[in-house]
């Protein structure tokens, strides 16, 4: 049984949107698992994207995965809260339904997204959004993990570790920065600022 809070259905007030955000490799999905393990109170939005699985990924629970027609599809119907191109020709995006659907019943709905993606939600959702940058403790183990991670070509090795250092510059914007060094004290910071964001009415 979860130690927080768990939704009154027939109280339900609209929730909140939590934002982790890091570069790719930052630790967002090994968070993301335990928050959900943690925290009853929040859902965790799939979001949409144009590149093919890895080995494990299952669609509409890890990515709805999408060819490129149905994203743009998707996009000219204005069903993306926010959308990026994250890495050459590799789109990635938040469906506003889902998000406004758990929002609506209470929950706290966790984004995993990209840095720009996640300025863009901040902006359009302002005071409804609390965000965390998990920060790699260097650009050296940051790349030692993807690689230990044992998922990218070298090309998207390449581009990820591109775009860290200027998704890095970009970390001040956001509310809390939390050092992603040893996980387990990183995970407790993250935990202790999640449960008093969630317990504030
Ligand atoms: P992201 O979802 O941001 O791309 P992951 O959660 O997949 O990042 O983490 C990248 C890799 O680093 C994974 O293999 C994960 O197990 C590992 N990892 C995450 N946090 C730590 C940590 N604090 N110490 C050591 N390894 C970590
Ligand atoms: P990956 O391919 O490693 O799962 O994700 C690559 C990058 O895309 C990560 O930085 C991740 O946060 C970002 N990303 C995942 N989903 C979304 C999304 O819906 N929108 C945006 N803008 N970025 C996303």
């Amino acid at each position: 049984m979860s130690r927080y809070r768990t939704l009154n259905k027939s109280t339900a007030k609209r929730g909140k949107v939590l934002i982790l955000v890091s570069p790719s490799g930052g630790g967002k999905s090994t968070m993301t698992k335990r928050l959900l393990r943690d925290f009853p109170l929040i859902r965790f939005s799939v979001s949409a994207t144009t590149r093919k699985p890895r080995e494990g990924e299952i669609d509409g629970v890890n990515y709805h995965f999408l060819s490129e027609e149905d994203f743009m599809e998707r996009v000219r119907d204005g069903q993306f809260l926010e959308w990026e191109e994250v890495y050459n020709g590799i789109r990635y995006g938040t469906l506003r339904e889902d998000v406004e659907h758990q929002l609506e019943k209470g929950y706290f709905v966790l984004l995993d997204v990209d840095v720009l993606g996640a300025l863009n939600v901040c902006d359009e959702l302002g005071n409804q959004v609390m965000s965390i940058f998990l920060m790699p403790p260097s650009l050296d183990v940051l790349k030692d993990r993807l690689v230990r991670r044992g998922t990218e070509t070298q090309t998207s090795l390449e581009q990820r570790l591109a775009r860290a250092e200027k998704e890095i510059s970009l970390a001040e914007k956001f509310d809390h920065i939390v050092v992603n060094d040893d996980l387990e004290v990183a995970y407790s910071e993250m935990k202790s600022i999640v449960s008093t964001f969630i317990s504030i009415e």
